[in-house]
């Protein structure tokens, strides 16, 4: 994919280059990809020989018609030439691109690796997720390659030279890097010590860590939220707000926003005014919770990220199973009992708020209710673990990340590793049972 940054006509050209293998005949083949490209040309070929094809939108992904001629190739090329528009994306000079925004084609089936070569004005740089292969500039251009693999789509962060202010941390031998553009060394320091902990945290506690790097990247102005590629962790600047009750209360609404829209009012004073906020609380328990975003993405690279997106329980295995290692690393770092303070007030706000309303919907269907997906799920997680034992429990998360090391699973290879340490299968069946279930938590939960 070549992909060069224009600053006069303000948009990026992109010339993607696709290699399909065809394991059956197709007449349509679909890719996620944003519907506000510009597409200038699009054309399939195989043996040599190129044709234009037609397509055509549908929400968030292209479907494209397979010529006859072309539908018994094992290998296909797809070549799309397209522009975006740098004004959807940017934030004053720093333009950053994301799988949120499918500026690429992406497949969310498997995963998919891409060559990206990235031409900038001489006083930009370019980042993206993966690994820096290359590097040089000519009398007005700066060139890029990056090595990226992905299961959901590409990073791609362009900006002027400078932008980033850079630190290294050496966690367990692995190189861990930050690029932040906030200058407040009271937030980013925060920000680094918390994900060194984590971070070791997790190697300690499941298993070490398998690639060389890890970078966090700040994406200016992009919203409230962070999110989880390989080897890269991406996080908008609104999330490295101050250690405040705003941004406290904030970061505990994140996870409970629907409700909050529901109700038209705050709902938090219970719990900030109760277990979080008292003279008995740990202090230090308090702001992992500020900052409870940072150990959620580093529990997913752990936590297993490569799932079949259509996968069954998506949701619940990828969302469900980070947010429980993200527990794991309370109970960890802040004892048993911060872990069960913590649910039972998650438990206390989810009856009071959740239970029969709109939003309690199962969570094996779980999409538009966080809650669903970010307490429930884990719940259900807790349980199993309950049952299985710690170390098993363990034991199938390291066996998950290190036996299934880049490649992408579904569900029945989750489950089938899953019924090793549940030999009368009861377990597995209550689990699905509960993600099933509304209503009042059960018992057992
Ligand atoms: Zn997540």
């Amino acid at each position: 994919m070549k992909v060069s940054y224009d600053t006069l006509n303000k948009n990026l050209k992109v010339k993607s280059i696709m290699h399909i293998k065809q394991t059956e005949p197709k007449e349509k083949i679909s890719f996620r990809f944003t519907s506000l490209a510009r597409i200038t040309d699009i054309q399939l070929s195989a043996n040599d020989k190129n044709y234009p094809v037609s397509y055509k939108f549908n929400s968030y992904s292209i479907f494209i018609d397979i010529p006859a001629q072309f539908q018994e190739y094992k290998q296909l090329s797809l070549h799309i030439e397209y522009q975006i528009p740098i004004d959807m994306f940017s934030h004053n000079k720093i333009f950053s691109v994301s799988d949120v925004n499918m500026w690429c084609p992406f497949n969310y089936e498997d995963i998919t690796t891409i060559k990206l070569d990235i031409e900038t004005p001489l006083n930009y740089e370019a980042f993206s997720t993966g690994d820096l292969l290359f590097s040089t500039s000519d009398k007005n251009h700066s060139y890029y390659t990056w090595k990226n693999e992905n299961i959901n789509g590409y990073l791609l962060i362009i900006s002027p030279k400078n932008s980033y202010s850079i630190s290294k941390k050496m966690i367990d031998s692995k190189e861990l890097e930050f690029y932040f553009v906030n200058h407040d060394t009271s937030i980013t320091n925060n920000v680094m010590n918390e994900f060194c902990k984590s971070f070791h945290c997790f190697n300690t506690i499941i298993c070490g860590y398998k690639d060389d790097k890890l970078r966090l990247y700040e994406i200016p102005d992009s919203g409230f939220y962070a999110m989880t590629s390989r080897k890269s962790i991406m996080v908008g600047s609104l999330m490295l707000a101050k250690k405040n009750r705003i941004s406290y209360e904030r970061s505990i609404k994140s996870i409970f926003k629907t409700f909050d829209k529901l109700k038209n009012k705050s709902i938090f004073p219970e719990i900030v005014n109760n277990s979080f906020n008292n003279d008995s609380a740990d202090t230090n328990y308090i702001y992992t919770q500020n900052l409870s975003w940072i150990s959620h993405e580093i529990a997913h690279l752990w936590g297993y990220y490569y799932y079949k997106f259509n996968t069954r329980l998506y949701k619940f295995v990828t969302e469900g199973l980070a947010e429980y290692i993200r527990w794991m690393y309370i109970e960890s770092e802040y004892g048993k009992d911060s872990l069960n303070t913590y649910i039972s007030d998650l438990k206390y706000l989810f009856s009071k708020n959740c239970i029969n309303t709109i939003y309690d919907i199962p969570v094996s269907m779980a999409g538009p209710s966080d809650a669903i997906q970010y307490f429930k799920g884990p719940l259900i997680f807790h349980y199993v673990r309950k049952q299985i034992g710690k170390e098993n429990f363990i034991s199938f998360i390291r066996t998950l990340y290190n036996k299934y090391f880049r490649k992408a699973i579904d569900y029945d290879i989750f489950r089938m590793e899953l019924s090793k340490y549940d030999k009368s299968g009861k377990v597995i069946k209550r689990m699905e049972e509960m993600t099933e279930m509304t209503g009042e938590l059960p018992p057992d939960l």
